[in-house]
């Protein structure tokens, strides 16, 4: 039966961004003035998680945060943006997961410190795997410990329940992954790096191309682009997550993958045209409006 509104669970990393804006970024050893600082909620966990939960989803997190000032706002973040936290205790000895974020005209340059994301472990999870058993998608991606990943996706394989991976940061992926997961979804740079065998995984690879769209293989074994929306971009950050998590919903929602797709390539459109990655995650309106 087809549902409006499918439980997803996102097991991942939840960050505070700390972004400072410069003319320029430092040399070694060179102090400069920077322009603006802020911080912002991330990780592409949780960035998954608000993005499914605005498209209408009943969504659920498994992660971890610190004892700390950043680890208390995030969980009220994702509380006030519809997200259950039942699945986010925090750590005592570990910090909230940052990424420091430099950004320039010319340069973008990043530190994660994972912090409380490694406490991510496969026991944790399965602390955790009642609402899993009950979820219509899983969601994964590769800023937590990869035995936790293993461990999720041979967990969803074995009882039936689909699952997406998002192999971002790109990482060496064992086979006993990519034979468990459901949906593989890199960008080019990571199916590059990830050296994925394409003829083996085809039927499990969907390929997120930038502006240039998403290809994937039909059910007649062909592969076939979608072609990206052209819109005015302001901001691209996040607009792999948006796009992971409408495909998980519309999937969820029971929707062929073509059409999956398509609803996912216009959520991520419009998610490009604001800043920040969480800025222009849009409602389940705001597509269907887009896609009429
Ligand atoms: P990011 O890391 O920036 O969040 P990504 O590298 O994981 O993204 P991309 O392949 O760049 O993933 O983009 C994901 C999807 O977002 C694309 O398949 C497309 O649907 C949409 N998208 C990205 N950039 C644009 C753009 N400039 N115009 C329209 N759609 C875009």
């Amino acid at each position: 039966m087809s549902k409006s509104n499918p439980i997803i669970t996102v097991i991942g990393s939840i960050n505070m961004d700390m972004v400072t804006t410069t003319v320029r970024v430092p040399e070694q050893g060179e102090t400069v003035m920077g322009e603006c600082f802020r911080t912002m909620p991330g990780g592409k966990g949780a960035n998954q998680a608000v993005a499914a939960a605005r498209l209408g989803a009943e969504v659920h997190m498994i992660g971890r945060i610190g004892e700390d000032s950043f680890g208390k706002e995030l969980q009220s973040h994702l509380k006030k943006q519809n997200v259950n936290v039942d699945g986010v205790e925090p750590v005592t000895d570990n910090h909230t997961g940052v990424a420091t974020i430099l950004l320039s005209e010319r340069d973008n340059r990043i530190i994660v410190s994972a912090g409380a994301n490694d406490d991510v472990t496969p026991d944790y999870v399965k602390r955790h795997s009642a609402i899993i058993d009950r979820s219509d998608m899983v969601i994964v991606q590769l800023e937590i410990p990869i035995e936790t990943v293993e461990c999720v996706t041979g967990y969803c394989y074995e009882k039936g329940i689909p699952i997406i991976l998002n192999p971002a940061p790109a990482h060496p992926l064992p086979p006993a992954i990519l034979d468990a997961v459901t949906y593989l979804t890199p960008n080019e740079k990571e199916r590059d790096e990830l050296e994925i065998d394409r003829v083996t995984y085809k039927k499990k690879l969907i390929i997120t191309l930038g502006e240039k769209g998403v290809s994937y293989m039909t059910d007649e074994q062909v592969e076939e682009v979608i072609p990206g929306y052209k819109v005015e971009v302001v901001d691209t950050t996040g607009a792999g997550d948006t796009f992971n998590a409408a495909l998980a919903v519309a999937l969820g929602r029971q929707k062929k993958m073509k059409e999956a797709i398509q609803y996912a390539n216009a959520a991520a459109a419009l998610s490009v045209q604001q800043f920040g990655a969480q800025g222009g995650m849009p409602t389940d309106d705001e597509v269907r409006d887009f896609l009429e």
